[in-house]
């Protein structure tokens, strides 16, 4: 039998382990050099050429979105509007400042929060939005920073996903929000194992920033080593937190960055490939970015439609029978018992994103996925909606799987 596919793997190539040597070998492991480096060379990548962007490196950005939202100022008693349909750490951060999330419903074409539900969701408790740009496809960020303006909000984009993604012909990033946040998990769009960045042109967000992700300590640690000051002194300011990036995290994001564009170009081909071997199936594809503007492409999130002869728990199950490994992006948070119970929460709370959930299977795309990998995939989604939809006896013949995990029986 083949090899089994799994869902997602970073590639990492010889430059990140010889640049993670180097920091290894030059004895500072910590916050120093390199991620300065890696903050300057993001700053360029995100806005070249903009002295006024700020990029700071964090150790994930769960970190990077609870440390915007601090230094906006969200606490008790306010209210944050994001999505359901995200993953648990844009909500948690909300929750982490006493604060509380509303949720908006989702678009279903975009599976990205609907600009309409989130004016329908203000009230005087409302601080700001938090937009995520779900699988890499940009939210639509016109209508959203335009409704912010007009009730005085902030805005924070989750760009876990999103680099590069442009909106309206830039960069997520380059945007008029008050900050993006980037994750490096590691199966992301690049990685540095675990890590993250925020990217702001607003000097007293990033000043906080900087302060509280390094102990509420005024001074960063490399400025101590390297400043004319006393090298033992430093201020204490507030109760900060400890999601400063480490120099052999940076050392990784250095190389990966660099390749950011390859890696995009990869994932658009394969998606591209995708779009064109799975249409005319029961399946609804992933919408399209706007004319002219870039998809990251970090998922590839495909729905069967009422047409399809299979659940989709045993689609998933019967493509990793057949050596396929599939994931869910995501479990809506109105289904996870904490956010249930909170907000008395029910699947009609969001029809749309529980219905885009119940059909909802990402495929495996990276760029390790040689093109075999991925006509071996495509084959594989073809025989399972072929067998479902035939009787069973003679989908055994014609299949040679005998009792083989073709789930749905
Ligand atoms: C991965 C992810 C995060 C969290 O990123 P970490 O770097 O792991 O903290 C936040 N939001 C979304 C939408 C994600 O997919």
């Amino acid at each position: 039998m083949d090899k089994f596919l799994p869902f997602a793997l970073p590639e990492i190539g010889e430059e990140e382990i010889a640049e993670v040597v180097d920091s290894l070998r030059s004895g500072w492991l910590t916050t120093g050099p390199k991620t300065q480096r890696f903050e300057a060379e993001f700053a360029r990548f995100i806005a070249p050429g903009d002295p006024l962007t700020h990029a700071l490196a964090v150790n994930s950005a769960t970190a990077g979105l609870h440390l915007v939202l601090e230094a906006i100022g969200i606490g008790p008693g306010d209210e944050v509007i994001t999505t359901p349909y995200t993953f648990t750490a844009t909500a948690g951060v909300i929750r982490h400042l006493g604060a509380d999330p509303v949720f908006v419903d989702i678009d279903p074409h975009t599976l990205n929060i609907d600009p309409a539900g989130i004016e329908r969701a203000i009230t005087r408790r409302t601080k700001a939005i938090l937009p995520v740009h779900i699988a890499g496809l940009s939210c639509e960020m016109k209508a959203i920073l335009s409704i912010a303006r007009r009730h005085g909000l902030r805005v924070v984009e989750d760009a876990a996903h999103a680099l590069p993604t442009t909106h309206g012909g830039r960069l997520i990033g380059s945007l008029d929000s008050d900050a993006t946040v980037y994750s490096f998990y590691a199966t992301k769009t690049i990685t540095t194992g675990e890590g993250g960045m925020i990217v702001t042109r607003d000097a007293e967000i990033a000043e906080r920033c900087r302060v509280m992700r390094l102990h509420g300590i005024n001074r960063v640690v490399f400025d101590r080593y390297t400043s004319t000051a006393p090298a033992w002194h430093y201020d204490v300011v507030a109760p900060g937190f400890k999601y400063n990036m480490t120099d052999l995290a940076a050392a990784i994001g250095i190389q990966q960055l660099k390749k950011a564009w390859d890696f995009q170009q990869r994932r658009q081909i394969m998606a591209g490939r995708y779009d064109d071997e799975l249409r005319g199936l029961p399946l609804r594809l992933p919408a399209r970015p706007h004319a002219g503007d870039i998809h990251s492409w970090h998922l590839y999130i495909i729905r069967l439609t009422a047409e399809a002869a299979i659940s989709r728990d045993d689609f998933i199950h019967a493509m990793a029978a057949r050596g396929i490994g599939c994931s869910v992006h995501f479990i809506p948070l109105h289904f996870h018992p904490y956010w249930r119970e909170r907000y008395q929460l029910t699947p009609q709370s969001y029809p749309l994103a529980s219905r885009a959930y119940g059909c909802a299977i990402s495929l495996p795309l990276y760029t390790r996925m040689t093109d075999d990998d991925q006509r071996k995939v495509i084959r594989v989604v073809r025989e399972t909606l072929r067998d479902a939809a035939t009787p069973a006896p003679v989908r055994m013949q014609a299949s040679g799987v005998a009792g083989g995990g073709v789930a749905g029986e």
